[in-house]
């Protein structure tokens, strides 16, 4: 397996590039549209063909890139079936593994910061999307997002992963790269094993966050899987500069 990490300074969101070395068929997590060239760099780099963009859920903070790669590579679109974009090419569901070349992803529902999110299993390696941060989470005050949902999200679900299990994050704020399943049960703030669901729903509902700068913009472009706002087409620093100093998962 041929794996990246790529980071998007100004959303801080991590997209992850993974390679089939058999087929040379390649999935992006979470891609960033302001971040299009650097992925088709990285791809080309690696020689490695686009197959799907795998997003884990409708984002709030950035446009996706998955319509742009499709126009310039041909790739096709995965994301979760629960949103029913008629844009996504292939729909994502718990129990039905997605299988591209030699990568088999285990698609875990895992609904809290927006109620159609997902985060994908590959091997030992937890593509945690918002769900579970590095000693954090993402809101749950937006797109039907939930505390309880999340709670039961992290601890029934993901927490049951092996505690090896390397977690990469969508976003991180502070330049942390990766956890696993172990350092978070034992560590995080907001959901480690020594946190009740009663302080967690307290803890979520004092975050005093403010409103999100894009997602007015954000949401409805990504429910056409990465359109731009018009105002917004040929200027992604304007777009850049409306979502720095955002920090929302
Ligand atoms: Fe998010």
């Amino acid at each position: 397996m041929i794996f990246r990490q790529l980071f998007e300074p100004v959303s801080s969101t991590y997209t992850y590039v993974l390679g089939c070395e058999d087929t040379g068929q390649a999935v992006l997590i979470d891609p960033v549209i302001s971040a299009t060239d650097r992925d088709l760099a990285e791809l080309a780099r690696l020689d490695l063909q686009l197959a799907f963009t795998l997003d884990t859920h409708i984002h709030a903070d950035h446009i996706t890139a998955a319509l742009e790669l499709k126009k310039q590579t041909g790739c096709r679109i995965a994301g979760p079936a629960i949103d029913k974009l008629p844009c996504t090419d292939v729909g994502i569901e718990e129990g039905v593994p997605f299988i591209v070349g030699s990568l088999q992803f285990t698609p875990l529902h895992t609904p809290g910061h927006t109620d159609g999110h997902f985060a994908y299993l590959l091997a030992d390696r937890l593509f945690s999307g918002d769900a579970l941060l590095i000693d954090g989470c993402g809101r749950t005050d937006f797109q039907n997002g939930s505390a309880d949902d999340l709670f039961h999200s992290v601890r029934n679900k993901l927490f049951t992963l092996p505690d090896d299990t390397l977690v990469y994050p969508g976003h991180d704020y502070s330049g942390r790269r990766v956890s696993t399943i172990a350092q978070e049960k034992q560590r995080n703030p907001r959901l480690g094993e020594a946190i009740t669901l009663e302080r967690f729903r307290e803890i979520m509902a004092e975050l005093n966050l403010p409103y999100p700068a894009f997602i007015d913009h954000a949401v409805p472009g990504n429910r056409q899987c990465g359109v731009c706002p018009p105002d917004l087409t040929d200027n992604f620093r304007r777009y850049c500069e409306q979502v720095e100093h955002s920090p929302q998962g």
